[in-house]
């Protein structure tokens, strides 16, 4: 395929991502984003196999094998719970790869380079390199802390901006070795030190941040991938790389933004790691007895409640998706609204371990999307609420991020469930959430725990909703 007809390929691929990004921006049209990129990334990669630039047909047919068996099995077989650690794996690999064409280009330029145009190269190089290289050591990390191979809680060396300084100035004196007159094999020592540098900034830039900041972090490693990629664009000459990863690294920085915003914390803060916890600050109150006694209730128990409500709502979070139980709990819904009842879903921004995790799993289950309303829309109608049901969640249901300023949380909006009348919350034990934070949800005078598996139990709860009102119960309603 000769120049133009791959530019106009290219622009098409590039009007496809744009048309995808629009559709994943809502539930209703998100199959039809993901089709449209899907057609875009097919187009993009088939234009380029036909282009004349490429001509290691064999090397690129094993390479495109190898990796589409990898990428098709590891997506099979992954489950929905394990879906931020493969993220987070794959952004890892946009900046790996934007190191490996920055080293590969700088010691074998496409042309030869002279003057402004070496220099214009080199410095495209050197910034390539150096934000894949904490994309790629960065996303190591945050896949550890979502697997829990690491521990989530944020690594507050001191003076540790200072560190992270130190490091950029580093990075900066390196370079400008890299940039002076000399032939390509030695400018290969400093841009490696670089490279190593740049990695040991991904590593503690990530290792600073903990607990419930991680999902902002996410995102904007998403970004940081982003613009890895775009680099890599410059540095091959190829527009449509520079396209997407600018798609990418924007909208990226735009869902860090609003997730920012959501969580009440500083864009700044993620940037530059560490926020969220101070060095030396006191852990969050511990919940104790002094708080009230824990109260727990039975599955029967629990569809009485519901079965006697009038308005409910339901709060799904991380141990829903482990459990996979939105399916029955969607049936439990279905009754109750054919009884009468206002059932609704509230979602919580950093619900689960993905943005947007509860409401794929929903939507999974059919929950019809105008009954599944946003933090915002529903927080003030808690107080009129009869019953809360909390499956499966902890941080985003925790009343100090909102009362106790020693709390790793504090400041993060949280769903004001504990508002309600009665609320049960369905979780197999006393155990913290994500973020490690004792939760006095659980001590409310007006909360019931209902403890064991959510599936079980929401599968007990339906099993007792299908059953014909007790006489006593239809006498009362
Ligand atoms: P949490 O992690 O706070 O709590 C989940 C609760 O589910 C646990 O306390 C656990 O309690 C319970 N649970 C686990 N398995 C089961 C099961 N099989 N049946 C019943 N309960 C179960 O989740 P939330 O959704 O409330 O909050 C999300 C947290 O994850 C936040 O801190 C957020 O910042 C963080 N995060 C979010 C990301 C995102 O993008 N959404 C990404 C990374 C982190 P027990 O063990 O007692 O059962």
């Amino acid at each position: 395929m000769t120049e133009s007809p791959l530019t106009v390929a290219y622009l098409l691929a590039g009007v496809l991502f744009i048309l995808s990004l629009g559709g994943l921006s809502a539930q209703e049209t998100a199959r039809r984003g993901n089709v449209l990129g899907i057609t875009g990334m097919l187009l993009a990669m088939g234009v380029t196999a036909a282009s004349p630039a490429v001509t290691g047909y064999p090397v690129l047919a094993g390479a495109l094998g190898v990796g589409t068996l990898i990428g098709a099995v590891l997506a099979a077989r992954v489950a929905m719970t394990s879906m931020p650690e493969l993220v987070a794996v794959l952004h890892s690999f946009v900046g790996a790869a934007a190191v490996l064409v920055g080293i590969s280009g700088y010691l074998a330029p496409p042309t030869e380079l002279h003057g402004v145009a070496r220099t214009i190269h080199d410095v495209e190089t050197f910034l390539g390199v150096f934000i894949g290289a904490v994309t790629f050591t960065g996303s190591i990390v945050a896949f550890g802390k979502l697997r829990g191979t690491l521990a989530s809680r944020p690594l507050l060396l001191p003076a540790r901006h200072w560190a992270n300084l130190g490091i950029v100035a580093g990075c900066v004196v390196v370079g400008a070795y890299f940039l002076r007159d000399q032939p390509p094999e030695a400018g290969l020592r400093p841009l490696l030190a670089m490279t190593a540098l740049a990695g040991l900034l991904g590593i503690h830039l990530v290792m600073a941040i903990g607990g419930a900041d991680m999902p902002v972090v996410v995102s904007m490693l998403n970004s940081y991938s982003g613009w890895a990629a775009a680099s890599a664009g410059f540095m091959l000459g190829n527009d449509l790389l520079i396209i997407t990863g600018a798609l990418v690294g924007s909208s990226g920085l735009i869902l860090s933004i609003i997730m920012c915003r959501a969580m009440n914390r500083s864009i700044t803060n993620v940037i530059f790691g560490g926020f969220g916890a101070e060095a030396g600050a006191a852990p969050a109150r511990a919940a104790s007895a002094e708080q009230g006694e824990v109260v727990s209730v039975d599955a029967p128990g629990t569809a009485t409640l519901m079965r006697e409500a009038r308005r409910i709502v339901i709060v799904p979070g991380y141990g829903m998706a482990v459990a996979q139980a939105q399916y029955p709990l969607w049936e439990c819904a279905r009754l109750l609204k054919a009884g009468g009842a206002t059932v609704r879903f509230a979602i919580h921004p950093v619900a689960g371990r993905l943005p947007g995790h509860m409401n794929v799993l929903l939507a999974e289950a059919k929950v019809p999307y105008d009954i599944v309303l946003e933090m915002d829309e529903i927080n003030e109608d808690f107080p009129e609420t009869d019953v809360v049901l909390v499956i499966g969640a902890n941080d985003i249901v925790n009343p100090g991020a909102l009362d106790d300023p020693s709390s790793p949380i504090y400041g993060m909006p949280v769903l004001e469930v504990w508002k309600a009348k009665a609320v049960v919350v369905m979780k197999r034990s006393m155990a913290s959430g994500y973020a490690g934070v004792d939760n006095p949800l659980f001590y409310g005078e007006n909360t019931k725990m209902l403890f064991g598996d959510a599936k079980k139990n929401v599968d007990a709860i339906l099993a007792a909703l299908q059953q014909p009102a007790p006489a006593g119960e239809r006498a009362a309603a």
